[in-house]
Parts: structure tokens; C-alpha cells; sequence
């Protein structure tokens, strides 16, 4: 099987790497993944994973809780309860950040369609790409939802969207650089398009380091910070328009790496951490554990 390998960095296009850190993959495989970094610009990237096709097998886990709806256990939980509030959070953000409330929406990796749902009672016109037949048929029999496979993507009507969302899956996605000329095409002249990701800068990152959660290896492929992040955007048209928090991945993200570490007092020293994660966000929103980019086109 041929093994998915990055020799370009594709936010400068440099072509000299260092080794950044060796993490495991602690949600299905354990196995060991490597992810270097961009000597340029810091952008870093997991090395030697599977490509498109063979990835699969590394998202089956009844832990990878964004695709299924389980509540065992305490963090997911949690999870739960923070998402049906993120819901409200996310639809509010989109928008204030299209000054719209019933445009079209096109929402890439919409997974089981939860946002989706809450967009369309809200009275958007909502369009889904998601790569999973399970979390599609999901979104049918839950919320009579007919979201699109990945491939569609690159059929959809040309400046058609006036926001296209993607809540944590540009770093799941092999095609980074064709999807982001997509998303171009497919969004209105005044579109916005909002990309939620992890953010490698964050004091939870530098505190957990190997462990950090949101590393997720292999599933996560790209890791981006602000920097890297806006001049991404830029290679591809976009102009950064405003940048949000998501407090609530600091304490996900530390409790989880906590659990990594199989630290005692783990969910105390989650709680702790994520909370200084927390405060240093409020005064620099560049140093949350998740950042929401919004951009819009050049
Ligand atoms: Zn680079």
C-alpha cells in the first residue's frame, strides 16, 4: 500500500524539514507516527501515513466519539453536553460572520449532521460532504439529512455558498491544497469561509507535547498555528477577517491528554491545565487549543 508522504511544505512551499515530536496513536492503533516540521515556517505534518484510500481503518474505534454518539464514560460526557451548547455557539458565529441569517451553507466533514440540523432549523439552506457511509446513513435516519460523498465535492455549482464550514477536518483532509482552490471557486464573491483546527501554538500543546490530544495521529495530517494558518488562506486567495476562541477544546483536549498520560488525578490536572490553556486565550485568542479562522475572499 502506498504510504502518503509531503516533500512541499504546502504553506510556503519549502522543502527542508526537521523532526518535531514521535507520537502515538492512542484512539485506535497505538502505533507510532512521526511529524516533522517546515524549517521555513513551522507548519508541521505527520510523516508516512496511509494515503486516502487506506486511512479508514484508523478511524474505526468506538472512541472516535465526532462520528458516533455513545455517552460511556465521563469525558464523553462532557463532550456531549459542551456540544449541543457549541452548536448554538457555531450557528451564531456563522451569522454574525456572514451578516446572514438563512443564506447556503456548505459544511465539509459535516460528520452525523448535528450542525447541519441546527443550521437548517434555523432556516438555512444547508449542503453536507462527508467521506464516512456510516455518518452519512446517520444523518439520514437521524435528521433526514442527504449529505454528499467526499468526491462531490469537486462537482458542486461554482460561487454558489455564502459560507462554507469546516469544524475540525482541514487537518483530517489529503487534498488540502485542491480543496482549498474548491472552497474558492464554490463561495460567493462576498462568501466567508470558516475553518476550525487545532493550534499548536496553544499552551496545552507545549504543556503535553507528545501527548498532546489534538496531535491525534495519523488521523490529523497538518497541524497549523495562526501564522501558518493565515498564510495558507493568502496563498489561496483568501484574507484572514477575524480570528475565535474555542474554550471549551482547551479542557477537552487537556483532560484527553491527561488520560494519554495515564496521569492519577487526570481529570484535576485536565480541568487545571485546560484552564490556564483557558485564561492565556483571553488575552491572546492566538493561543487557544482550537482556533476558528474566518476568511474572506481576496
Ligand atoms: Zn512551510
Amino acid at each position: 500500500m502506498a504510504k502518503f508522504n509531503v516533500n512541499i511544505c504546502p504553506v510556503c512551499n519549502g522543502n527542508e524539514f526537521s523532526s518535531f515530536l514521535t507520537c502515538t496513536d492512542y484512539f485506535v492503533s497505538n502505533e507510532k507516527f512521526k511529524i516533522k516540521q517546515c524549517n521555513r515556517c513551522g507548519f508541521k505534518i505527520t510523516e508516512e501515513i496511509e494515503d486516502e484510500e487506506n486511512i479508514g481503518s484508523y478511524y474505526q474505534s468506538e472512541n472516535y466519539i465526532s462520528h458516533s454518539n455513545t455517552t460511556k464514560g465521563l469525558v464523553n460526557s462532557v463532550y456531549h453536553r459542551v456540544r449541543k451548547y457549541m452548536l448554538g455557539r457555531k450557528r451564531r458565529l456563522v451569522e454574525k460572520a456572514a451578516a446572514m441569517q438563512n443564506g447556503h451553507i456548505l459544511d465539509v466533514g459535516t460528520g452525523t449532521g448535528f450542525f447541519l440540523n441546527e443550521m437548517r432549523e434555523y432556516g438555512w439552506h444547508v449542503t453536507g460532504i462527508e467521506k464516512s457511509d456510516d455518518a452519512r446513513k446517520f444523518a439520514k435516519a437521524e435528521f433526514n439529512l442527504e449529505n454528499l460523498p467526499a468526491e462531490e465535492l469537486f462537482k458542486l455549482k461554482e460561487n454558489e455558498y455564502d459560507v462554507i464550514s469546516l469544524w475540525h477536518v482541514l487537518e483530517h483532509i489529503h487534498q488540502l491544497s485542491e480543496n482549498m482552490d474548491a472552497f474558492s471557486s464554490l463561495l460567493k464573491t462576498d462568501g466567508k469561509l470558516i475553518i476550525a483546527v487545532p493550534n499548536h501554538d496553544s499552551y496545552d500543546a507545549k504543556h503535553y507535547k507528545q501527548f498532546w490530544a489534538a496531535y491525534d495521529v495519523p488521523r490529523h495530517i497538518w497541524h497549523f498555528a495562526p501564522e501558518q494558518m493565515k498564510q495558507f488562506g493568502e496563498k489561496h486567495g483568501f484574507k484572514l477577517a477575524s480570528l475565535h476562541t474555542m474554550p471549551f477544546d482547551s479542557f477537552y483536549v487537556s483532560m484527553l491528554s491527561e488520560k494519554y498520560k495515564k496521569s492519577s488525578l487526570s481529570l484535576f490536572k485536565g480541568i487545571f491545565n485546560g484552564g490556564i490553556s483557558w485564561l492565556d486565550s483571553l488575552i491572546n485568542k492566538a493561543k487557544c487549543s482550537s482556533v476558528i479562522y474566518v476568511f474572506e475572499k481576496n
